[in-house]
């Protein structure tokens, strides 16, 4: 397995075959964790091949996930990373948010 990912087309490829992989492990009973991990993974090779046919790619200011897909129901404070994001709402139990409650006036 190769180490040094160098062209967007390696990434792509590897990319896939993530994607195969995880999409090879699913089953009926697989939990919403399992399929969000695809979700995110398509959307990692849906930006990956938009550069390489010229379009826009996402651009996250997230430091582990520069060119990841954009979250684009940010919860305000958070990252626009929707690989981070998607990790940071499993650990905190499926909260949108860690802001304080609004109050009901
Ligand atoms: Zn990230």
């Amino acid at each position: 397995m190769r180490d040094r990912v160098s062209t967007p087309l390696e990434q792509f490829h590897a990319q896939m075959g993530t994607i195969n992989d995880l999409v090879f492990q699913l089953t009926s009973d697989s939990p919403p964790a399992a399929l969000a991990d695809v979700r995110d993974a398509l959307m990692v090779a849906t930006s990956t091949i938009s550069g390489m046919i010229g379009l826009p790619r996402g651009t996250t200011d997230c430091r582990f996930h520069p060119q990841g897909p954009i979250d684009p129901v940010a919860p305000e404070g958070w990252s626009n990373c929707l690989l981070c994001n998607t990790h940071r709402r499993r650990s905190t139990g499926g909260h949108r948010s860690e802001r304080p409650p609004s109050s009901s006036n």
